[in-house]
């Protein structure tokens, strides 16, 4: 049960008396949906914890995922300057878009290509790919052939990379070091995936000390 330091009086309706409702995902930030909420919405929410909006097509109260079991649990409300529009951050179960995507914003219309906001997705990424190889080995491939060579290999490849990244260090150009670092890096992560360490345990490790 949530106590809300706004009351549902001081929000600015729209026409219909109802207020949108932006929800995201708590831990990605991405964007899962736009719903409205009138009061009695919005006190459920508070109530149970699980985001219940006022659907416009049936004109009832709708708790998320009381048919699909795609429930968002309420991480925080929040409401924007001028009182017409709330944010809810929640642990989406599944779905949040009734077609089964995760968001319900997949119809992309323009795009400019652009660098990711977190740069560190990367990480994310490129481990995903090698965690891949791992399981479905392709022809040809570097990160298979160290799977294959197997730790020994693995790790004198990391050896290597490190002093690479003392020798480039000492360069006052700073474009080599760039490179070694990458290098090591990615000889990491090849080790992550044999040892089962996973980003997670890593970050979660760094955030513990
Ligand atoms: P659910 O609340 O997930 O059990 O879904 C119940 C019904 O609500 C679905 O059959 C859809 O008609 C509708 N619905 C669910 N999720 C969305 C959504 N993100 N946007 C619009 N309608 C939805
Ligand atoms: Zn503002
Ligand atoms: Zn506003
Ligand atoms: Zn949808």
């Amino acid at each position: 049960t949530f106590e809300s330091s706004i009351e549902f009086s001081e929000f600015k309706l729209n026409g219909d008396g109802l207020i949108p409702v932006i929800t995201q995902d708590y831990r990605t930030g991405e964007v899962l949906m736009l719903a409205y909420m009138n009061e009695e919405a919005f006190k459920e929410t508070l109530k149970t914890g699980l985001m219940t909006y006022y659907s416009r097509s049936r004109q009832s109260l709708w708790l998320k995922g009381e048919t699909s079991g795609h429930y968002q649990y309420v991480k925080s409300l929040s409401l924007d300057c001028d009182n017409d529009t709330l944010l809810a951050k929640v642990n989406q179960i599944g779905a949040a878009c009734h077609t089964g995507s995760r968001s319900c914003f997949y119809q992309e219309l323009v795009k400019k290509e652009y660098q990711d906001s977190n740069p560190l997705k990367v990480f994310e990424e490129v481990f995903e790919v090698i965690l891949d190889r791992k399981e479905n080995p392709k022809e040809g491939s570097y990160t298979n052939y160290l799977f294959d060579k197997g730790i020994d290999k693995i790790l004198k490849k990391l050896g290597e990379e490190a002093t690479e990244i003392i020798i480039a260090a000492k360069n006052p150009d700073s474009e080599e070091v760039k490179y070694e670092i990458s290098d090591f890096l990615y000889h990491m992560m090849v080790l992550m995936a044999q040892k089962g360490v996973t980003w997670e345990d890593i970050t979660r490790e760094l955030a513990n000390r």
